[in-house]
């Protein structure tokens, strides 16, 4: 099993070319992110002890994460290797992954901070198929209908606000940047602009993945 890592700091666009690559690889999204939101919502244990940590926008203890991933590669769909979305986030979450699969591209979605805020702030989630958008940047073609599967629902995460965009952004730069040395060191971290248009972002990503 060999993998890749969708990094970046939060609101770079990794779900959503996460979705995009999972559409030209075949590879599964793993997102702790959405793993964590599925917990709070059916109140599961994890979820119980992950929400406070997620709703003041910091990272959730490395244990909770690293059995969630563990328990996740099992299922069958991973067997061939997976793209994991917002996971590893800090060096011993990288160091417990080393143990369980083999990385072959950590692909680093770079924004700069000033553009992180306005990108966080209008982004919604479709409630059908989750598809993902932003009233500025990726609107649907149809005002309320969802492109993907036509659903007139969507959601916006109660973690999306300038507040608690500011604490993410800390622990990003304190807790997740190292990782870029980390993997940087191992020789499997590349950058992408991810300041543009997202079929660009895509096509750069798809590159560096037949590399
Ligand atoms: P995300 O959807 O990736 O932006 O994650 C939303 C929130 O879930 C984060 O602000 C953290 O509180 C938590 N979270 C997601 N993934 C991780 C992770 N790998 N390590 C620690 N906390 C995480």
């Amino acid at each position: 099993m060999s993998s890749i890592v969708l990094f970046g700091p939060p609101g770079a666009g990794k779900g959503t070319q996460a979705q995009r690559i999972t559409e030209s690889t075949g590879l599964p999204q793993i997102s702790t992110g959405d793993m964590l939101r599925a917990a709070v919502a059916a109140k599961t244990a994890t979820g119980l002890e992950a929400k406070s940590f997620m709703d003041s926008g910091k990272l959730v203890p490395d244990e909770i994460i690293i059995a969630l991933i563990e328990q996740r590669i099992k299922n069958p769909d991973a067997a061939k290797g997976v793209m994991y979305d917002g996971f590893p986030r800090t060096i011993p979450q990288a160091e417990a992954l080393s143990k369980i699969d083999e990385i072959s591209h950590v692909i680093a979605i770079e924004v700069p901070d000033e553009r992180i805020v306005e990108r966080i702030c209008g982004r919604y989630t479709c409630a059908g198929c989750s598809a993902v958008y932003h009233d500025l940047f990726n609107p649907t073609s149809e005002e309320g209908v969802c492109d993907t599967c036509q659903s007139t629902k969507f959601n916006r995460r109660a973690d999306d606000n300038a507040d608690t965009v500011l604490s993410r952004l800390k622990a990003y730069h304190e807790q997740t940047s190292p990782l870029a040395n980390w993997y940087g060191e191992r020789g499997v971290f590349f950058g992408v602009d991810g300041d543009r248009d997202i079929p660009q972002i895509t096509s750069d990503i798809l590159k560096i993945l037949v590399k």
